[in-house]
């Protein structure tokens, strides 16, 4: 029997789990990326268990996590440093939750992929796909696939060219990222270790060690604030709102910073006849649970797996897999987009509260519910 195809569009975290996947469960891959070369957008990104066994399963842990930093806990801080939760992490009983540079964990899929047997081919827009498995590409070529797996993005344009509804918010909350050198004068030696969110009004500041020399910092504030200027941070007004960190935010003179605006989108369903849609296109959400790389991995691993089961029919398959992975997605995406509100409260207001629904059981319970999905179907 001839093996089936498949077409996978978009190289990003999504993208290239979802055509690694297919190809070590059988299928030929395509894989289409339309820049002309595979690179890691951002700086550093959280992976938590449920990321960590989609990499697994695609034979990418070990790259993807070499040098990792594997801290002790995450902590909400006032800007006075003031604890008011914490999340103990990779101790036993606990989630792992591994943060890594972007660019290791981009070339460990990519590897993945391309060990597998995936053909992947840059410089490659694609332009329509059509229910009946046709994708049509910038230059006029088109391709026919058994299964055609979009992952091109939050910004996805070939969600328009289906037949699917979807739902699309463009938050007024983003974040400036950039990585700046470690050093031992930012913290004392204990709390240099750990994962550090700090506020202070509607704005946030988290720390996150990536590698020995690297420290990732994400800045959340409005997408108008006068605090972010174009590709720079005003850091005296951030040393002004947060200063006990002003060693840390002199580090980040002259870097230039990355800026996206938070998105959440939902589509009506995840596939209309050989075409499935996943990760940001899919399922975006704002990312205060660090969870939209690692859902959009472990949502390509199940998909690979639903629909490689012998015997079963495309269609049963892809009801299936939306049918078991999307209620998992979809509260995560949920409670991601819930802790927006924590920006809009008054300090006086917001640290007190968090300092008790912080040690709540079903707070914690909520911040950790996505790290138990896992990239697996059982219907
Ligand atoms: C500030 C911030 C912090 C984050 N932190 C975390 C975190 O700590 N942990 C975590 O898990 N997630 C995090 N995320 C979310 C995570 O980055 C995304 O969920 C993830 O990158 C989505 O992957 P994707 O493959 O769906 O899309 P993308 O990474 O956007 O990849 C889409 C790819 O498709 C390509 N493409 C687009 N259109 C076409 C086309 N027509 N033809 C061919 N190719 C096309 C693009 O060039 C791109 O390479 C964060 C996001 C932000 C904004």
């Amino acid at each position: 029997m001839s093996r089936r195809h498949a077409t996978v569009i978009g190289a990003g975290i999504g993208g290239l789990t979802a055509a690694s996947a297919l190809s070590r469960q059988g299928w030929t891959v395509r894989l289409h990326e339309r820049q002309p070369e595979i690179r890691a957008v951002g700086a550093g990104i959280y992976i938590w268990d449920n990321g960590l066994f989609a990499l697994d399963s695609v034979g990418a842990f070990a790259e993807a996590t070499r040098g990792a930093h594997i801290g002790p806990a995450v902590e909400a801080r006032a800007h006075t440093g003031d604890l008011l939760y914490r999340i103990g992490i990779n101790g036993a009983d606990q989630p792992r939750c591994y943060t890594l540079l972007r660019e290791r964990l981009v070339a460990a899929l990519m590897r993945s992929a391309d060990e597998s047997g995936v053909d992947i081919v840059t410089g490659s827009a694609a332009t329509v796909v059509r229910p009946d498995g046709t994708v049509e590409f910038d230059g006029g070529g088109t391709e026919r696939a058994d299964l055609v797996v979009v992952a091109d993005g939050v910004h996805s344009r070939l969600r328009d060219t289906v037949d699917l509804a979807y739902r699309r918010i463009r938050m007024t909350q983003g974040a400036a990222r950039l990585m700046i050198p470690a050093s031992p004068h930012y913290f004392p030696a204990d709390d240099a270790v750990k994962h550090l969110e700090f506020f202070r009004g509607h704005r946030r500041l988290l720390y996150t060690p990536c590698t020995p020399d690297l420290i990732y910092l994400a800045l959340v504030c409005d997408a108008d604030d006068p605090a972010i200027r174009g590709s720079q941070l005003d850091v005296p007004l951030w040393q002004r709102n947060f200063p006990a960190l002003a060693p840390l935010l002199d580090a980040t003179a002259g870097i230039p910073i990355r800026w996206d605006t938070f998105e959440y989108v939902q589509m009506s369903a995840w596939s209309r006849g050989l075409v499935a849609f996943l990760g940001d296109a899919a399922h975006a959400q704002p990312p205060y649970l660090g969870q939209g790389g690692g859902t959009a991995m472990t949502n390509a691993v199940a998909l690979a797996e639903a629909v490689s089961r012998p015997g079963r029919e495309l269609s049963d398959a892809l009801a299936a897999w939306e049918r078991d992975v999307r209620p998992g997605i979809e509260r995560t995406q949920r409670t991601s987009y819930r802790m927006r509100l924590l920006n809009s409260v008054p300090d006086r207001v917001r640290n007190p509260l968090l300092s008790v629904v912080g040690r709540l059981p079903a707070f914690t319970e909520s911040q950790l519910a996505a790290t138990r999905l896992r990239p697996t179907v059982t219907t």
